[in-house]
């Protein structure tokens, strides 16, 4: 199955905590802008009838509520870290529902450090039908999902590393202070890039919205959305601010691109 545009789906554009952040009472936390109240940083990736997850998040099953996805074709995770995967369980519903196994795919210490933390989904013992039925797939360079060409693309997130992904002219960039050239080389003539933009102050494992928007700048990305924004980034007041061509991320918000960028050779030839 084929379609000349991918439907781009924020399921959650909130750093680890959410916002609002348990037992916080600043503005923003108080705000009733609905763009200030952000689940954990997913997004879904729709192409022609299937359905791409980028992460579990740890609200995994509300956010598949809202923008009732009834399916999974398949989970990209772009790091082990708690707010990303911690939804995990919640895939078991899909199993049940479409009577199908689910394939995981990660960079291999990603997959080696899923695999620990929720050894009863892997340990292949019985009772098999009460948790996830996941076949993990180490990333070992581009590979081919749904007909889709997906480049993986590592990044920089403090100490460890994460995974972007790209997708057509769509790219997803998350919890990351740095960008290896490898990887910038990768991030040319798209659609949509959606970047770590945690707040103004740096960070050490995370892009403030400046160095998010100087990177913006560099790749010149038609539409670029800041996501993982924690609760010192009102909506409104800061997205006013922003570049043109940069915005903040908001939970439900939705794109729908062309699969290559308008006027541009496909890039599958170069993968
Ligand atoms: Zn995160
Ligand atoms: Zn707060
Ligand atoms: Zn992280």
């Amino acid at each position: 199955m084929n379609a000349d545009f991918l439907d781009i789906t924020i399921l959650g554009s909130g750093t680890s905590t959410g916002v609002p952040m348990l037992g916080c009472h600043c503005a923003v936390c108080r705000s009733t802008d609905p763009r200030d109240h952000r689940t954990r940083c997913s997004v879904l990736v729709r192409y022609g009838e299937y359905h791409i997850v980028i992460d579990t998040t740890t609200d995994f099953r509300q956010q598949a509520l809202r923008a009732e996805i009834d399916h999974v074709d398949a989970v990209l995770y772009t790091h082990a870290h708690a707010d990303h995967v911690h939804g995990i369980d919640d895939l078991r519903a899909f199993n049940m529902t479409s009577k199908k196994v689910i394939p995981i795919y990660g960079l291999p210490t990603t997959i080696q450090s899923i695999r620990r933390t929720f050894r009863y989904i892997f340990d292949g013992q019985v009772h098999s039908k009460f948790r996830p039925q996941l076949v993990p797939w180490p990333i070992g360079g581009d590979f081919s999902l749904c007909g889709l060409s997906v480049q993986p693309l590592l990044l920089h997130h403090g100490d460890g590393i994460s995974c972007g992904f790209r997708m057509g002219s769509f790219a997803y960039v998350t919890d990351c202070n740095q960008i290896p050239e490898s990887s910038l080389a990768r991030l040319g003539q798209l659609e949509l890039l959606i970047i770590d933009g945690l707040r103004h102050r740096s960070h050490p494992t995370h892009f403030s919205i400046d160095e998010a928007c100087a990177v913006a700048r560099r790749l010149g990305a038609r539409h670029t959305l800041l996501t993982h924004l924690c609760h010192e980034v009102e909506h409104r007041r800061v997205n006013s601010e922003l570049p043109e061509g940069v915005e903040l991320a908001y939970d439900g918000q939705r794109f729908r691109l062309p699969l290559q960028q308008a006027g541009m050779p496909p890039t599958g030839s170069d993968y």
